[in-house]
């Protein structure tokens, strides 16, 4: 039911796209087309145009829509010869549609056609322009046509649809709030990250002072963590020899992804994409008996991966980013129970940062895969079991795992109801082989371990921008930058405040004093824009009576402490 739903409201976004696109092309005639599909969330359409379209053009826009959708067109679908698309597409000058055409291999296509406009489409659409009821057009931006930098630059309009006035107006709703959460918005005015595109280059991120002191806590909890759970931490370099990358079969497959080989001294080295081999030589460097088993070896790894300049995204995609990585080496009798300790601790990890639902899915064999039958079948069972032992709630996507190996999926739902992609465990049959990496059994044979790889958080950077998303900037008390700034009303009591400031850092908080010479009304705007969770606020009354008055983040209530019970107050919430 579900699948048809999602279905049906991908025919009435595409249908969406189609309309918008007849209108844009009767408001600017000499409009060319390129695509518009339906896609999470909405549709788009890219267009070569005639004129600069900007966000302010879309209400217009919008009017032609609701025009086209009042005359309640026919979508009337036309099977013709490739060769009569290419004429009628030549004569209206469509080249985008001529580059399309020319790479189908079939001798008949489908065209759709409502009112005078016509498009290449597969289908299938609503029945009639009147089906389209609830929309929204939403953003202008650049687009490169087949999104290559070489190509053209396309103008795409962004627009969602829904079948109902309240799921639009939910959705609409969602997307202001997130708008405000934005990480990158928030990453400015906070102070916790910058990209320094012109100088040091895309998708490369720099964690300033408030960002960086985040990351050290997270950083330093995983390790702590990890250490409790039997895991041993290690370092791996950042370049690694090109055969490294031919063992492992990333220059085969995942080629893409990676940078360009440099030449040291005859050599070429490859600047590393993923962590696993790093940890490979490490097992491997010596002989592990079963009772070794398992070794779990951890790394705040840090990879690079190529992506495009078009997609880059804040922190959310980048070139450069540390992953919580993980690989356990154990036996095919292993699995199950490492599995089951890794889902204990992913919950427990998210629950920390405040995450609380999830969704899960477990992928498994796919068409295509080594490894032999039963160790695939030990492993799907062994993540089943594991989830349901746990009593996690799971989908399966039956085929949908990587070929050596299934895997888990969690996506944490966040604030406002948006899903993100977390951890993963996934399992792999096919590194080891290619390493030989192998474990002396009981009965004295040498036998290939099974490798989990597993991250919990991800990537450092990305989960980071879902917890400024999350929190909207308003960090729980154990991870804000600041925890708590004091106000001196005036100089006059600067003395005073600074024994506050000193008692407070013994404590081990993290405070900042401003002795700016503004008033108190604009140092308390200075700190609430800072989301910091406390303010403590010094005049004469708090001087004389050896207090102090505390305001917290979201409050106009101010209450009185002796410090020392203020102390044991933030001590309480840290715990
Ligand atoms: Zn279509
Ligand atoms: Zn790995």
């Amino acid at each position: 039911m579900e699948n048809k739903r999602e279905f049906d409201l991908q025919t009435l976004r595409h249908s969406a796209a189609h309309i918008l696109a007849s209108a844009v092309v009767e408001l600017f005639p000499g409009t060319k087309l390129g695509i518009g599909p339906a896609i999470e969330n909405g549709f788009y359409y890219d267009f070569d145009l005639p004129v600069k379209l900007t966000e302010d053009d879309l209400p217009k826009i919008e009017q032609k829509m609701l025009q086209i959708i009042e005359k309640d067109y026919k979508f009337i679908r036309q099977e013709i010869d490739k060769q009569q698309a290419i004429k009628m597409f030549k004569e209206r000058n469509e080249i985008y549609k001529l580059e399309l055409l020319n790479e189908i291999n079939e001798d008949k296509v489908s065209i759709y056609i409502h009112n005078n406009f016509v498009d290449l489409c597969r289908g299938p659409h609503i029945n009639s322009t009147g089906e389209l009821k609830y929309f929204k057009l939403l953003s202008v931006s650049g687009a490169y046509w087949r999104g290559d930098e070489k190509n053209p630059q396309l103008t795409r309009i962004y627009g969602t649809a829904f079948f109902t006035k309240e799921e639009l107006e939910k959705y609409l709703q969602q997307l202001e709030e997130a708008k405000k959460r934005d990480h990158r918005k928030l990453g400015r005015e906070l102070e916790l990250f910058d990209i320094y595109e012109e100088e040091f280059g895309s998708g490369l991120v720099f964690w300033l002072p408030k960002g960086a002191i985040i990351r050290k806590i997270i950083e330093e909890y995983l390790r702590e963590l990890h250490l409790k759970n039997g895991y041993q931490i290690v370092y791996t370099p950042h370049i690694a020899k090109s055969v490294l990358w031919e063992i492992s079969g990333h220059l085969g497959f995942y080629s893409e992804y990676m940078y360009s080989p440099m030449d040291i001294e005859g050599q070429k080295y490859i600047i590393k994409p993923m962590n696993c081999p790093g940890h490979v030589l490490i097992y491997k460097s010596k002989l592990h008996s079963y009772k070794e088993l398992p070794i779990r070896l951890f790394e705040l790894g840090t990879v690079y991966r190529y992506e495009r300049s078009g997609v880059l995204h804040g922190l959310m995609r980048v070139r450069g980013f540390t992953q919580d990585d993980a690989h356990i080496f154990c036996t095919p009798q292993q699995v199950q129970q490492e599995i089951m300790n890794l889902l204990d601790t992913v919950v427990k990890v998210l629950n920390k940062f405040g995450f609380k639902e999830y969704s899960i899915k477990l992928s498994t064999r796919p068409q295509k895969y080594i490894g032999d039958l039963d160790n695939w079948e030990l492993a799907e069972n062994a993540l089943k079991t594991a989830l349901e032992n746990k009593g996690l709630p799971y989908e399966i996507d039956p085929g949908e795992g990587v070929f050596y190996g299934p895997k888990i999926d969690l996506k944490i739902k966040d604030a406002i109801g948006r899903l993100w992609q977390c951890s993963t465990i996934q399992v792999d049959f096919n590194l080891p082989q290619r390493f030989d990496v192998k474990y002396r059994d009981s009965d004295g044979q040498d036998k290939y371990v099974i490798m989990i790889h597993r991250a919990l958080l991800g990537s450092l950077e990305r989960f980071f921008a879902v917890l400024i998303e999350n929190y909207a900037g308003v960090f729980p008390l154990w991870l804000a930058p600041v925890q708590v700034k004091i106000l001196p009303i005036s100089d006059k009591f600067l003395d005073y405040s600074k024994k506050i400031l000193l008692q407070l850092q013994n404590n081990g908080f993290r405070v900042e004093l401003d002795d700016s010479e503004t008033t108190l009304q604009y140092k308390i705007r200075v700190a609430i824009s800072q989301k910091i969770p406390y303010v403590v606020i010094i005049g004469q009354k708090e001087q004389q009576e050896n207090k102090i008055s505390v305001r917290k983040y979201g409050s106009d209530k101010t209450e009185m402490f002796d410090l020392e019970m203020f102390v044991e107050k933030l001590k309480l919430e840290l715990e």
